[in-house]
């Protein structure tokens, strides 16, 4: 069983530990390493502790795709040899992913609940990166478990595609830098009624897709 730290607020480790028990009761999905959450306002200050030495050359030679998906969040997901390491903002600022997509695309909540949400979202991405799941599943699933922490709809229902088979997004992270914010709120929307609808109608079909990936 991996372990998981925490420089932040107590509560946060309660948010890890439900989100972790989610994972595990409902799909069997476990932590391959341990899970690190760090407050941070700056990129390297935040990554800096916990990089070995050959990871720090690496990175400050070639900017990662991490930096700059950090530059419009307020959370980021951080593989690492050493840990899995989840970036919080310890002063969020108005980002593209909050303010503009966020507050259309996710049901009003206190400032306490967004941070929570957030958590939960990239923790399950740090659980889940072994598996190489495409985009889509990648953030439907971080979605839905919200949705499972929160034991509510956490998504506006207003984000549901009017027509059931519109096609499954296909992309990357890397084009995603690239997108207006219409798509994204599009792209994501998508992303989390697809995986909804598989979770609610084919509970079998995404446990074998998640097996089958592991
Ligand atoms: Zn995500």
């Amino acid at each position: 069983m991996s372990e998981y730290k925490t420089t932040a607020q107590d509560n946060y480790i309660q948010v890890v530990g439900k989100t972790l028990k989610i994972l595990k009761d409902t799909w069997q999905i476990t932590p391959r390493q341990d899970i690190r959450v760090h407050l941070a306002d700056e990129w390297w200050s935040g990554i800096f502790p916990h990089l070995t030495s050959i990871e720090y050359v690496w990175r400050r030679i070639y900017r990662s795709r991490d930096e700059a998906i950090w530059e419009k969040s307020a959370a980021c997901h951080v593989p690492l040899s050493r840990c899995a390491l989840i970036l919080l903002r310890s002063r969020p600022a108005p980002r593209i992913s909050e303010v503009s997509v966020g507050s259309r695309l996710f049901q009003p909540a206190s400032k306490e609940e967004q941070e929570h949400w957030r958590l939960c979202h990239e923790i399950t991405h740090a659980c889940t990166s072994h598996l190489h799941l495409p985009f889509w599943l990648n953030e439907g699933l971080a979605m839905l478990v919200t949705d499972l922490y929160a034991e509510r709809q956490t998504i506006q229902v207003s984000t549901r595609p009017v027509s059931r088979d519109e096609p499954t997004p296909s992309i990357d992270v890397v084009q995603l830098q690239n997108l207006s914010e219409d798509e994204w709120l599009a792209i994501y929307a998508q992303s989390y009624w697809r995986t909804r609808q598989l979770f609610d109608e084919h509970p079998q079909l995404l446990q074998q897709a998640l097996c089958h990936s592991q």
